[in-house]
């Protein structure tokens, strides 16, 4: 049967001489498809089966098993992306944070990942469009925050600041020695949360602030989700 399927090339493996597999990701979750040929000089395929083309694939579909590739047209070629090298860092980043969420969750979060990825190539700060989604994900890896009270005693008021460590808002009476950050931190967090991605057409937050949501996530996220990336440190160390 052939079928129509939009989605972004997440993998590549080599399969004999001239073929590859690809694994697409795709709103209807990962379809691994063989390339036959591809990797030969002369194949159309060449150019359309790397890693990271977004695009409609047509494809000879094989409901669980390998589907075949039949044809490619390129949708967005993440030209932006592609030519920086950090950009590319955090294409990196968030496609192997998103495959991480996917083992753990059936929720279909597809749409935020490709839309994130999408407001970056038009140019967004790729460091708070990428906490934006990592903040969307806590939910699916279970340990989603909570934004509307202290987490060592539930009140709701008197919150003063955020911190990783301990796992959210802290109030004036639960306060020990965390670093206070600045309010509007806590009052943009919480607009990262409830934001809906595709709506965001521009950005304007404080460096201080973007860094010190920035700080609270990755420490959460270290102390949390129990998820070790590699293309996260390097995206460290190049920053
Ligand atoms: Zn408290």
């Amino acid at each position: 049967m052939l079928k129509e399927i939009i989605g972004i090339i997440v993998r590549e493996i080599p399969y004999g001489e001239t073929s590859k597999i690809i694994h697409l990701l795709t709103n209807e979750g990962l379809i691994g498809i063989m390339c036959k040929g591809a990797k030969s000089l002369k194949s159309p395929f060449r150019a359309t089966t790397l890693k990271f083309t977004y695009g409609k694939f047509i494809i000879y579909y094989k409901e669980n098993k390998l589907s075949t590739l039949h044809s490619v047209d390129v949708l967005n070629p993440l030209t932006n992306i592609k030519n920086d090298i950090i950009l590319l860092s955090y294409l990196n980043y968030l496609t192997e944070l998103t495959l991480q969420v996917l083992k753990q969750s059936n929720e279909n979060i597809y749409d935020d990942y490709i839309t994130t990825i999408f407001k970056i190539e038009e140019g967004l700060d790729p460091l708070i469009m990428g906490n934006i989604l990592e903040i969307k994900y806590l939910d699916y890896l279970g340990v989603g925050l909570n934004l509307d009270a202290c987490v060592s005693c539930g009140s709701k008021a008197n919150i003063l600041t955020i911190d990783g460590d301990r796992g959210g808002y802290i109030c004036k009476n639960c306060y020990q020695n965390e670093l206070i950050v600045e309010p509007k931190t806590i009052e943009i967090l919480r607009m990262y949360y409830y934001v809906e991605i595709k709506s965001i057409s521009k950005l304007k937050i404080s460096k201080n602030v973007k860094e010190e949501i920035n700080r609270f996530l990755d420490t959460y996220y270290d102390r949390y989700t129990g998820l070790y990336l590699k293309s996260k440190n390097f995206l460290k160390k190049l920053e």
